[in-house]
């Protein structure tokens, strides 16, 4: 055994207690940023369940918002028909929301635009790139709202 295999071998020897002593380090308090009262009212089940968009209420058999049409259904992606539905409605958010412009969501903008459209893609690429510059012309769903 030479000195670089030794070396290698106490390196991985390190890392392997490092990984070892981390997880068996007990678990660091959670981060609730809510006293208890909150958490118990978030579990109650008679909570009506909110847009992940507009945060209107909705019932638990619909499938789209009834405000703004988000697909707000919890089988919506695994139905045959419906998921065509939520994977438009992940595409458009790419070109007509505002989406905060990352690595990752246009990495996964252009990845997933690439495996819907194929050939297609770079049209999509082409509003999903300008979106970020573009002004804000659509009205957020709070503004149709009567106070
Ligand atoms: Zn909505």
């Amino acid at each position: 055994m030479n000195l670089e295999t030794l070396a290698i071998f106490l390196l991985v020897l390190a890392l392997a207690w490092r990984s070892f002593r981390w997880l068996t380090a007990p678990m660091p308090p959670s981060l609730n940023p809510w006293g208890p009262d909150v958490q118990q009212s978030l579990d109650d089940p008679d909570l009506p369940e909110l847009c992940h968009r507009c945060l209107t209420p909705h019932g638990t058999t619909e499938w789209f918002c009834p405000t703004c049409n988000a697909s707000v259904g919890p089988y919506n992606n695994y139905m045959p028909y419906l998921y065509i539905f939520s994977q438009g409605e992940i595409l458009r958010s790419g070109v007509a929301d505002r989406v905060r412009p990352s690595l990752l969501t246009v990495g996964g903008y252009l990845l997933y635009s690439l495996t819907s459209y194929s050939l297609l893609a770079p049209i999509y690429w082409f509003f999903l790139l300008r979106n970020p510059g573009r002004p804000e012309t659509v009205p957020h769903a709070d503004a149709d709202r009567a106070p």
